[in-house]
């Protein structure tokens, strides 16, 4: 049998930034995958972090947490909801770990006598990043290269996508470039100068685009497309349109209509008899855009203001509204703007609450009267990771009558530390990479409500914290009815808690918006829906 060829697929950007590369990746990923090709999306970001985990989310959206533990850009997120496949450390590479690696490797000797320089030594470490995806036996690597043609941190990048396109030699790869066409609304026109010059960029680096995407707020005329083809030397075919749409989510079907994935296969010399079929995604859309009910849920956090902040969040509302034809409204909520004036009226006529991830103590008071608030009220509460946290130091304050209870994340002397550093945490300095991380099994309790809403006593979730609920106060918890359900099997942690007599409080130390995809929405998110929703 002949050696499996993989193929290569970069996508690059032109004009400006925040164009949707990752949804434009994921799209034609989703496609590929329809068709039968096993695909797999990769990311590679021009920062110097090693990776966003350290970064502030309005620098750069959700932090998103692979099964393996990589903290990485939120476009990963993307890519595992589409394809509805996880991705793992190898799908997420920064010029940080370009670097690390290069530089580790030069102090162990190995380049011992020779001058270490971007070309070759970085360009020979992004090309290995590149190609250590096709071990894992896949048919075709979509690399997103983050950042716009042009970029000073860009360029070690797009020399390793010239090299590496020459090396595989003709139809092993496809370059992408996805552009922008402004609108010019006094003339009423399409302009495609810019996109000349991104294109005649990208040639400067030696790399002829093979693919056009186009941006637009409208159709483009056929005219212009001709001119497309013509001055960034593709063929007309090779020009595909990507009008602004209602969802991200109508994108693959959009781009399916204009051949995007048969233009793509012919560049690749790869043929299959299977069509790209999008009939389970469409169900999905159909149902997501035709809600018979809407709920109202607030989301209480302290990044309201940049919404990228809770990303897979807000995606995993929309998976579970679409599963439940519910259209879930979000009522974002700065926690720092609650107090116990103001809490009636930011909660009017609301069907849900959900109280956010996050770090520091910025707006903590806040999280700590909404969650008294649903508890006492009945509303039906999800608290992810810190709002489980949250919602053990109300009970603990409230109802144990432990006034001064906290987490020691915000109080290191407090003399109730319900939430206490993980002992793996304790002796750990280093702020990158250190957290607990990645994928953990939990064992649910026989008659527990998650237990019935998994459907499964055994499950295992995404996990990105350092703090935990201190186990010295289980049974207390437990005999005041805030009831520890979900536990590591090995460590005996509590990863999970439910109020008795409530329709439904529900903490979780783990993070479900990870795993949520359109076509396999989260049972935690769509039983909250659903309980919000009345039924
Ligand atoms: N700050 C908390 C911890 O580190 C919660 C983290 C989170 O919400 N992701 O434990």
């Amino acid at each position: 049998m002949s050696k499996k060829i993989t193929k290569y697929i970069f996508v690059t950007g032109g004009v400006t930034s925040s164009l949707g590369k990752g949804i434009v990746s994921a799209s034609l990923g989703l496609l590929l995958k329809s068709r039968g090709f096993n695909v797999t999306i990769q990311k590679l970001d021009p920062y110097i972090n090693i990776d966003p985990g350290t970064l502030n989310p309005y620098e750069h959206g959700e932090c998103y947490v692979t099964e393996d533990g990589a903290e990485t850009d939120l476009d990963l997120g993307h890519y595992e909801r589409f394809l509805d496949a996880p991705t793992s450390q190898n799908n997420s590479v920064t010029t940080g770990k370009i670097y690390q690696t290069v530089i580790e490797q030069e102090r162990k000797g190995d380049f011992l006598g020779k001058t270490v320089q971007v070309i070759p030594h970085i360009t020979n470490e992004i090309k290995r990043r590149i190609k250590i995806l096709a071990k894992q036996n896949y048919d075709i690597i979509i690399t997103e290269i983050g950042g716009t043609v042009g970029d000073i941190e860009s360029l070690p990048y797009i020399e390793s996508v010239r090299q590496l396109k020459w090396e595989l030699g003709e139809k092993n790869s496809v370059v992408i470039h996805l552009t922008l066409l402004p609108y010019l609304a006094s003339s009423g026109e399409l302009k495609t100068k810019p996109s000349q010059h991104s294109v005649r960029s990208l040639m400067e680096s030696g790399i002829m685009a093979d693919v056009l995407v186009c941006r637009t707020e409208h159709k483009i005329p056929k005219d212009l497309r001709e001119k497309l083809a013509q001055f960034c030397n593709v063929s007309l075919e090779n020009v595909i349109e990507c009008k602004d749409l209602d969802t991200i989510y109508e994108v693959p079907v959009y781009l399916q209509k204009q051949n995007f994935d048969e233009v793509v296969l012919k560049e690749l010399n790869l043929k299959t008899k299977k069509e790209s079929d999008l009939k389970d995604w469409k169900n999905f859309l159909k149902r997501y855009k035709n809600p018979k009910k809407t709920v109202e849920i607030a989301l209480v956090g302290k990044y309201v203001s940049l919404q990228d902040s809770y990303k897979s969040i807000v995606e995993a509302f929309i998976h579970a509204g679409a599963e439940q034809e519910t259209e879930v409204k979000i009522r974002w909520i700065y926690s720092g703007d609650i107090n116990e004036n103001n809490i009636t009226e930011i909660f009017k006529n609301i069907d849900g609450v959900l109280i956010a991830p996050g770090f520091g103590d910025r707006g903590i008071e806040g999280k700590v009267l909404t969650a008294k608030f649903a508890r006492e009220n009945k509303i039906p509460l999800l608290g992810i990771c810190l709002g489980m946290q949250i919602m053990t130091i109300e009970f603990a304050r409230n109802v144990l009558n432990l006034p001064k209870a906290n987490s020691v994340e915000f109080d290191a002397a407090t003399p109730n530390p319900v939430i206490s550093l993980m002992t793996d945490q304790k002796d750990i300095f280093d702020k990158g990479g250190t957290m607990r991380l990645g994928a953990w099994k939990c064992a649910l309790k026989p008659n527990s409500k998650l237990a019935k809403i998994y459907g499964n006593r055994n499950i295992s979730e995404r996990h990105r914290h350092r703090y935990e609920f201190n186990s010295e106060y289980q049974q207390i918890f437990e005999k005041n009815g805030l009831l520890p359900t979900g536990f590591n099997p090995e460590t005996k942690l509590v990863e999970t808690l439910e109020l008795k007599n409530h329709p439904f409080y529900i903490g979780v130390q783990y993070h479900p918006e990870y795993k949520s995809t359109a076509e396999t929405p989260h049972p935690l998110f769509s039983a909250f829906v659903n309980v919000c929703a009345g039924k």
